[in-house]
């Protein structure tokens, strides 16, 4: 009934859904203290409903979209896994919430000392020296890693060094946080194993580098197996390593950034540890350094003092300043914490270990009806090539849209850009055997449609409650307010 109304056109004249008790009080006009032209002239025209009717529409919405509760999330790149919802209770007490930013660090100490301690659960997890946890995602940590390099480099008075190397797989953040902190980017190849192609490394260096920004495992989900001599090469030249650690679900506790030879990087928290990536956020994306670094890190520093007290150092001449206001977006935070403190050290390896594992058992199933595009291990996620099915006329989108129809959300597709028709797919840890082998019949009753049934592969999704949209269009000509007068 109503299905795809909004709420506007639900609205009937005079419903109510609470009325308030009659006012007791002496009334107040505040209006007097409003500038004339900023008062409203007509009256605010708001959808008017009855309690239940509201509910329904907004479950109504709710139901019509997917989640990690829905079924399964394989995004690639993104982490969608189940995070333990006890961390949302955890971070809704009054203790952390109801705290002002202004309460002053004597009245803030348990707050405080929840910061200090995750920086350094994030240095024993990653290896780096220390972290700041100001940045408000992982983009907002690539810039302050990359102002961290610039920073450095301008204090030894290398001005020169302008160059920032990226290999083409990397996500697109990072060329454009290069840009955002002043750099060039400089592209480099990708070797026929999907690792760094190390003659181009050694080809684009020289006295311009400041350093090179790496993904590791990468985005096609295979480790770098050259670090340890990237690092040294890089090293060598005088240059920097920035390590991109959004994904640091195939990792944890079994290698660290740090003993890789990176000097600095950010953490996604909204993607490995209980905060789940997409929706607008709120992120955290803290930035980590090794100890030459230490000194450029965001201001103020969170450290604990002799006496136990956990303080806030302004006094740091070389710090690149502050990143964010206050202390960076502080509930994340605190599910972070809980989420580490819970699994403990070998919970949090064993994330890692069954991410892995999850991945490698849906890559070799999927490897029986698809292309895998670098046929060899797979870390946390993999990638396939749809171009086969190109052949045959039906895209990666289709197969996308397709899935909708059987209530599971699409791999990442056309990323990365240097696979044909890419889909990435990221079971994540918290699948059950038995849901990965669900998806994978999906998958292949869809591969088997592109032969049998592709007109109705390339008009899906068939059974959601709107049929294929006009991306272009809706990114061309959004409409991004409900207009009363729209004809
Ligand atoms: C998600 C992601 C980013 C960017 O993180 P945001 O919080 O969305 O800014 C950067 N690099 C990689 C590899 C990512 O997966």
């Amino acid at each position: 009934m109503g299905k795809n109304k909004v709420i506007f056109e639900k609205s009937v004249n005079n419903r109510i859904a609470y009325s308030l008790p009659e006012c007791d009080v002496p009334e107040h006009n505040l209006n007097k203290y409003i500038p004339d032209k900023f008062l409203r002239v007509n009256s605010a025209e708001l959808p008017e409903m009855s309690e239940i009717d509201v509910l329904r529409h907004f479950i109504g919405l709710s139901n019509k979209n997917h989640g990690v509760l829905s079924g399964i999330y394989p995004l690639g790149s993104c982490t969608m896994k189940y995070n333990p919802a006890i961390n949302e209770e955890l971070a809704k007490l009054a203790g952390f919430t109801d705290i002002h930013p202004f309460i002053g660090d004597e009245n803030s100490q348990g707050s405080l000392k929840l910061i200090y301690e995750l920086q350094k659960m994030l240095s024993e997890i990653t290896g780096m020296h220390a972290f700041s946890l100001q940045p408000a995602a992982g983009a907002h940590g690539e810039l302050s890693g990359l102002m961290i390099i610039k920073a450095y480099h301008e204090k030894s008075k290398e001005y020169n060094r302008t160059k920032i190397l990226v290999p083409d797989s990397a996500h697109g953040t990072n060329p454009a946080s290069v840009s955002m902190a002043g750099f060039e980017t400089v592209q480099i190849k990708s070797d026929a194993s999907g690792n760094v192609d190390i003659d181009d490394l050694r080809a684009s260096i020289d006295d311009k580098l400041a350093g090179l920004m790496l993904t590791n495992p990468n985005t096609l989900g295979l480790f770098e197996v050259n670090i340890k001599n990237i690092a040294e090469i890089v090293h060598e030249a005088g240059g920097l390593l920035y390590y991109d650690g959004a994904n640091q679900n195939a990792i944890m506790g079994i290698s660290r950034p740090g003993d890789m030879g990176f000097d600095v990087m950010h953490l996604n928290l909204h993607k490995t540890f209980s905060t789940p990536h997409g929706g607008g956020g709120p992120g955290s994306g803290p930035v980590g350094v090794s100890e030459r670094l230490a000194p450029f890190l965001p201001c103020p520093e969170i450290y604990a003092d002799n006496d136990g007290k956990i303080r806030l150092n302004y006094d740091m001449p070389d710090s690149i300043g502050r990143v964010r206001s206050f202390y960076g977006n502080f509930g994340v935070m605190v599910k972070a914490y809980a989420y580490i403190l819970s699994m403990g050290a070998h919970g949090v390896k064993s994330v890692s270990e069954n991410a892995v594992l999850n991945a490698n058992y849906l890559m070799f199933k999927l490897k029986e009806f698809m292309k895998i595009e670098y046929d060899r291990k797979c870390m946390h996620e993999f990638v396939a090539t749809g171009a086969p099915l190109k052949e045959k006329g039906v895209s990666t989108l289709d197969v996308a849209k397709r899935l909708l129809d059987f209530s599971v959300h699409a791999p990442t597709v056309y990323f990365p850009l240097i696979v044909k028709e890419a889909m990435m797919f990221e079971p994540t840890e918290t699948e059950s055997k038995e849901s990965l082998d669900e998806f994978v019949e999906i998958m292949r009753d869809i591969i088997k449609e592109a032969d049998e049934n592709p007109e109705y592969l390339k008009t899906a999704p068939h059974n959601t409650s709107v049929g294929r949209l006009d991306d272009v269009k809706a990114a061309r000509k959004p409409i991004l307010a409900w207009n009363s007068d729209k004809e």
